[in-house]
C-alpha cells in the first residue's frame, strides 16, 4: 500500500497527501489523513484484531480525546521504551507494535 494516497475499505480517501478535517464532530481543524492523525497504528482494512484504533483521523487535541470504541491499552513497560498497542482490556501480555511482549509495569495498585 502507498502511504501518500490510498482508499480505505469504506471508500474514504486516506494518506498523508489527502487533506481533511478532524473526524470529531464539530471540530474543523485541518489535518491530513496520514498515519500521524490516525487513531490506531494501521487504517481500517489493514488493522488486525490485536491492535487498538477506530480508524478515524483526529487533530492533536482530539486524538487522545474522542469517544473511541477501540482505545489502546497504552501501558508502558518498566523501561518506558515499549508501549502496548493492543486494545484496552485485552487478555494476556501487553505487546508493542514491533511484537515485543511485556507484562505489567510498576502500576499495579488498583
Ligand atoms: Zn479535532
Ligand atoms: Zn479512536
Ligand atoms: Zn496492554
Amino acid at each position: 500500500m502507498g502511504y501518500a494516497h490510498y482508499t480505505l475499505s469504506d471508500g474514504r480517501e486516506a494518506g498523508y497527501g489527502v487533506e481533511a478535517i478532524c473526524d470529531k464532530e464539530g471540530c474543523d481543524t485541518e489535518i491530513d489523513r496520514g498515519l500521524g492523525y490516525l487513531c490506531g497504528e494501521n487504517p481500517d482494512g489493514w488493522r488486525s484484531e490485536e491492535e487498538y484504533g477506530c480508524g478515524n483521523y483526529y487533530c492533536g487535541s482530539h486524538q487522545p480525546d474522542h469517544e473511541c470504541p477501540s482505545q489502546g491499552c497504552g501501558k508502558f513497560d518498566p523501561t518506558g521504551n515499549l508501549s502496548c498497542h493492543r486494545p484496552a482490556g485485552h487478555d494476556g501480555e501487553h505487546r508493542d507494535p514491533d511484537g515485543s511482549g511485556f507484562t505489567e509495569t510498576e502500576e499495579g495498585e488498583e
